[in-house]
């Protein structure tokens, strides 16, 4: 709070979005860098988007989903389920954000194991996850994290878990305790762009079967499109027993999430009162998000969205390695799809200190060139709309050669 106090740097203001540049108050344009934090899909305004939210303002805003159901988040659900393979993730709970979507998965996943049947069952009542990993900030999915900021004070008193590093440490683990092993699929965001080895996510899979488990996957970021493919699980012919999904699911207009599950864990919700998924939010169905996210979804249709993705994704990893011979202050550069990273090195190879707010500094200096991004740490992140052009892409890239040249020189 001090430094966003602090007077000598007042934030910045942003008053519109137009396609994959936003602008602040004073009419400076910037490159959307960052997605609006990993939202943004098929860039701001866009005609068809904002053209559903009108319609659906002329309707209704918000009606509640406790006990009654709209038309937008019933066709919403529909249209998810046939995204994934038939007969797999066939039922969908909303609520409200990615934290939520993902806190929804452990409840219901816990919920499932006790209301199965047999003691044997009712003995799940842990979770494995991941060091670095994050899945948002309500208390349970925060105690899974593994990022210490993030999970911080809470981890003592959140979820019964093991925290692992690598598929190796599963053998140290009973696995008839287990409710769920919980991963971020393909690529740790917030980790810094962490990604894992080719063929991991299909042989935790084989894991989670074997030993009679759920595999629950957090796709809040790598959802729609962002990986390259509709969903990151995808690429490695993987489906999972519940998978959470937020930012992109409304192309980054609303807050809207969703948990879907496979009809066998719908089947254990299947009884009286008592077996109950109580998480019901005020919001939970909002008409005008489902409608947002309708939209969104048609747009991967008409404008074939993934279909134009792969020279993207080349495009930018040619242009990072170009900087980073260009600029000799770029480390490992790691990308997943349209999800880029690099971290910052010294010239002189000594490490940096990321106290001294490196990633900070040549994210403000290329601010000043017409890019926004937001660093992690010292790894500085690349991600912007899935429908910006390759010029613009190759213009955001620009601006942080300059940045990254003038933090050099610093
Ligand atoms: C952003 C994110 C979340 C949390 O989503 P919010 O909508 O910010 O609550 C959870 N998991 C992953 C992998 C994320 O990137």
């Amino acid at each position: 709070m001090k430094n966003w106090c602090d007077k000598s740097e007042p934030p910045l203001v942003i008053s519109s979005g137009l396609g994959s540049w936003i602008e602040d108050k004073n009419g400076n344009r910037y490159l959307d860098g960052n997605s609006s934090i990993w939202t943004n899909i098929h860039g701001h305004q866009h005609p068809v988007i904002d053209q559903a939210i009108r319609d659906q303002l002329d309707k209704i805003a918000h009606s509640s989903f406790l006990g009654l159901s709209n038309e937008p988040a019933s066709l919403l659900a529909e249209k998810l389920v046939h995204l994934f393979p038939k007969d797999t993730l066939n039922r969908v709970f909303l609520s409200d954000d990615g934290s939520t979507a993902m806190e929804c998965a452990l409840k219901m996943a816990l919920q499932y194991w006790q209301q199965k049947g047999d003691t044997k069952c009712q003995k799940r009542t842990q979770f494995i996850s991941f060091d670095h990993a994050y899945h948002g900030d309500t208390l349970g999915a925060a105690s899974l994290g593994g990022i210490g900021a993030f999970a911080g004070g809470y981890k003592e008193i959140g979820l019964p878990h093991h925290k692992i590093k690598t598929l190796d440490d599963l053998i140290k683990i009973d696995p008839s305790q287990i409710a769920g092993v919980v991963i971020e699929p393909l690529v740790q965001g917030a980790a810094g762009i962490k990604t894992w080895p080719d063929g991991m996510l299909k042989e935790l899979r084989n894991w989670t079967h074997k030993n009679g488990t759920l595999l629950i996957l957090d796709e809040v970021l790598t959802g729609f499109g962002r990986t390259g493919t509709m969903f990151a699980c995808q690429k490695e012919n993987v489906t999972p027993d519940i998978i959470g999904l937020a930012k992109g699911l409304t192309g980054g207009y609303l807050p809207l999430a969703v948990t879907m599950a496979t009809e066998e864990i719908f089947q254990a919700f299947l009884g009286d009162y008592h077996d109950t998924f109580f998480y019901g939010h005020s919001y939970t169905g909002n008409p005008l998000g489902c409608a947002t996210a309708l939209a969104n979804l048609s747009i991967f249709e008409t404008e074939n969205t993934l279909d134009h993705l792969p020279e993207k994704i080349t495009h930018t990893k040619n242009l990072l390695e170009q900087i980073s011979e260009t600029t000799g202050v770029i480390g490992e550069i790691r990308q997943c799809g349209m999800i880029a990273g690099f971290d910052l090195k010294n010239k002189d190879a000594t490490p940096l200190d990321w106290e001294l707010l490196s990633g900070v500094k040549v994210c403000q200096l290329a601010r000043n060139h017409g890019l926004i991004t937001r660093p992690v740490r010292d790894t500085i992140v690349f991600m912007p709309p899935l429908n910006t052009s390759l010029e613009d892409i190759e213009f955001g890239i620009n601006c942080l050669e300059k940045a990254l040249l003038e933090w050099n020189a610093l």
